[in-house]
């Protein structure tokens, strides 16, 4: 067992089971071996590639949704320009050289702002910023946002904040937690918790012993903020993810290392750690603030935004193999066999100020 490990199994010993959720959040972000916090996780050297890493497109056209829904809201002064878990800085760097150059009132009045958590990410993302334009502000949380019209988005965000997971034992649903086994490994075991019969999805009393389902209020928490915050004072937000409209019964906790899968018990803080979006409760979330939220696929999603027509100008003016790299970029961004149909995107803004494609709940 790794470092990490053999800590979380010491805490174990002395404590007890740790939820699933509890052990997400340490792998993810202990601050001296998390992974988060201690990683290099993308590109095709690191983990995984998200869209970002794969084509400029991607940061163009969320600038632009987000730059129409600034727009529907009759301009704003004073904006704010924001990114949530910002990785490598990648999307932020695409989208305010977008801004800059579609629209100079937004860009030279606008407050460009990174959220992000984790302490070596964010000199990741000031490397990756220094050279480009406007003066970039960081932040911790949400929490510390700066007043204004807010305009976020958040790429593969929700996927790394931690979920609960409840097994069904008999009748109940108990928090899964990770214990230990004889031979001192990390293992699932059902912990003490259980579930609210109220949270369980239609059809929970019918499913197969060991079934989980899993909720994750941390999530809603993110949401519920930025949501007030666009109530409050004007904005959007634009969320993408791989996840489903829940509630639904399953385990979608996953590591992933090398571009692989990995035993989310081995190896903690080496591999990512994520579990599928609920896109759903993400929603009723902005619902609750007085949102209205906007979900569809992110293959639609940037087909309607002219992801293809962008190509084509790239490509008219690239040679033969830029041009074919631009084809593949397309296909893995919006193809429905790869990030076009598992990846959805969720708007949400205040009634009447969304932007095509994402208009209405
Ligand atoms: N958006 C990037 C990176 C996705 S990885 C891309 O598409 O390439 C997830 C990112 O979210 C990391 O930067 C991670 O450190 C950050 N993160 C996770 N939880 C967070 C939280 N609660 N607040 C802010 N950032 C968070």
């Amino acid at each position: 067992m790794n470092r990490l490990g053999r800590r979380i199994a010491a805490l174990i010993a002395a404590n007890g089971p740790m939820t699933v959720a509890d052990y997400m959040a340490t792998c993810l972000f202990d601050p001296e071996d998390g992974y988060y916090t201690t990683r290099e996780p993308f590109g095709a050297a690191g983990d995984f590639t998200t869209a970002p890493e794969i084509s400029q497109m991607f940061g163009e056209l969320v600038a632009i949704w987000l730059l129409e829904a600034w727009r529907a809201a009759g301009a704003p002064s004073a904006p704010v320009l924001a990114e949530i878990g910002p990785g490598r800085g990648t999307l932020m760097k695409d989208m305010a050289r977008t801004l800059r150059r579609l629209s100079p009132d937004f860009a030279e009045s606008a407050r460009f702002v990174l959220v992000e958590a984790s302490p070596r990410l964010r000199a990741v993302q000031e490397r990756t910023l220094a050279a480009a334009g406007p003066a970039f502000e960081w932040h911790e949380d949400v929490e510390k946002l700066p007043r204004g019209p807010l305009h976020i988005v958040g790429n593969e965000l929700f996927d790394a904040v931690p979920v609960r997971q409840y097994v069904k034992l008999g009748q109940a649903w108990r928090e899964r937690a990770v214990g230990l086994d004889d031979a001192g490994r990390l293992v699932f075991v059902a912990g003490a918790g259980s579930l609210d019969a109220a949270l369980l999805p239609p059809g929970a009393n019918l499913a197969p012993q060991g079934s989980v389902v899993e909720i994750a209020p941390a999530r809603s928490a993110i949401m519920a903020r930025i949501a007030e915050r666009i109530a409050g004072e004007g904005g959007a937000g634009l969320f993408l993810d791989y996840g489903y409209e829940g509630p639904a019964i399953g385990d979608t906790l996953q590591a992933v290392s090398r571009h692989r899968f990995a035993d989310p018990l081995n190896d903690p803080g080496a591999a990512d750690l994520t579990a599928h979006v609920d896109f759903s409760a993400l929603a009723g979330a902005a619902r609750a603030e007085g949102l209205e939220a906007a979900l569809m696929t992110q293959g639609d999603f940037l087909i309607e935004m002219g992801l293809l027509e962008r190509a084509g100008r790239l490509g008219a003016n690239a040679g033969e193999t830029e041009r074919e790299a631009i084809r593949e970029a397309v296909e893995r961004l919006a193809g429905p066999g790869q990030m076009g149909r598992l990846f959805r995107v969720l708007g949400v803004f205040s009634r009447g100020k969304g932007a095509y494609p994402l208009l209405k709940s």
